[in-house]
């Protein structure tokens, strides 16, 4: 072993869905949008201007961070963009979450969270959910160097009342209460409205699931100023140019399609709540979801074994071998064509185990 390589930083990374490479799957296992962004982020694209590609792009990316900040009623000094929201939520790992005390999230979350606290080196600590998967907002009750949950929460789908969300915010005003709302479009109420009434509070957005942009790689949080100028200041630490030009430009169009956005939003609800009795009727039970995708498992067979049973019909589902949930597969959903084909494969699949 050469000396150096002691010095590597040891990290043990997330493990993003797969990204299959063949035609004709069905994709149901990273909870993309199964529809197209808006039309009027596919005009911007046509008329882009590729001799901006020269310059380095806007290092504030004022056009965006005006579009979101129009969007919510919000002041541009309570916007923050980045490269997604994991890049957003990693930065705000760094800025906010440097007290000696442990950080607190979901013992079943979003699993980048502890992958962010080991890089970082920040001590982290997990409350456990309830029997039905819901967050206990009492359970955030302890010293802590601050608090990130996704609501609806990852994977379980399941949405806490923004009564509760308060609850939390409102009972650790000593620390900075990170709200995860990649899926709140689908059927939750954003807690961005209490940003004016705590001072501690940062909500998390992102195009890539409501949006259908998560090529684009675009993310934002909003919070009060101090918070946002924090957060500028360490990502002028990092790297000034985070948001490209054609992020700027198509993310801003996109932001203005707010037609667009909920008729995409209400079609992706209708499909789920059709899913959720054909998922009834064939024995599967599932908490009751909020977001884009159902978290199910059967009666009978296993989760790993209708997995593998889809993958070989190339429909791609996510199943996580991780206690508590190692039974259930997360279904994103999509189109109402792409699950009448899942349905009639887990009908086959069903019956012949
Ligand atoms: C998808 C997702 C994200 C990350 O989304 P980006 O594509 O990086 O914007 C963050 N949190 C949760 C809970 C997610 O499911």
């Amino acid at each position: 072993m050469r000396a150096w390589e002691n010095y590597i930083r040891k990290v043990v990374p997330y493990v993003p869905g797969e990204q299959p490479k063949i035609a004709d799957v069905i994709k149901l296992n990273t909870n993309e949008n199964p529809y197209p962004p808006s039309p009027k982020a596919v005009e911007a694209s046509e008329h882009f201007d590729y001799d901006r590609l020269r310059l380095y792009p806007d290092p504030e990316a004022s056009l965006l961070v005006e579009a979101i900040a129009d969007r919510y009623a919000l002041d541009k000094n309570q916007v923050f963009v980045g490269v997604g929201s994991d890049d957003v939520i990693a930065m705000a790992f760094m800025t906010f979450f440097n007290s000696e005390l442990p950080i607190l999230f979901p013992d079943v979350s979003y699993s980048f969270y502890s992958v962010w606290a080991d890089l970082f080196r920040i001590p982290y600590k997990k409350v456990e959910l309830d029997e039905e998967f819901n967050i206990v907002p009492e359970s955030f009750n302890v010293p802590n160097g601050g608090i990130i949950f996704p609501n609806p929460n990852a994977p379980t789908s399941v949405y806490l009342g923004l009564d509760k969300v308060e609850e939390i915010i409102k009972n650790n005003q000593d620390s900075v209460v990170m709200v995860d709302e990649a899926y709140i479009d689908f059927g939750g109420k954003s807690a961005y409205e209490l940003i004016n009434k705590y001072d501690n509070l940062l909500v998390i957005q992102t195009y890539s699931k409501s949006r259908s942009m998560a090529g684009m790689r675009i993310g934002f949080a909003m919070g009060n100023a101090k918070l946002i100028k924090a957060l500028n200041d360490v990502k002028f630490s990092y790297n000034s140019y985070t948001m490209n030009e054609t992020s700027l430009v198509y993310g801003s169009e996109a932001m203005k399609d707010e037609e667009y956005f909920k008729e995409c939003v209400d079609k992706i609800i209708a499909t789920r709540e059709q899913a959720k009795e054909k998922l009834t009727a064939l024995g599967f039970t599932y908490p009751d979801s909020k977001a884009n995708f159902i978290f199910a498992k059967h009666e009978r067979v296993q989760a790993s074994v209708i997995f593998e049973e889809l993958k070989k019909r190339n429909i791609f589902v996510r199943y996580f071998k991780q206690p508590r949930i190692d039974n259930y597969l997360r279904i994103t959903v999509g189109t109402d064509a792409q699950m009448d084909k899942l349905f009639e494969a887990l009908e086959e699949i069903i019956s012949n185990n």
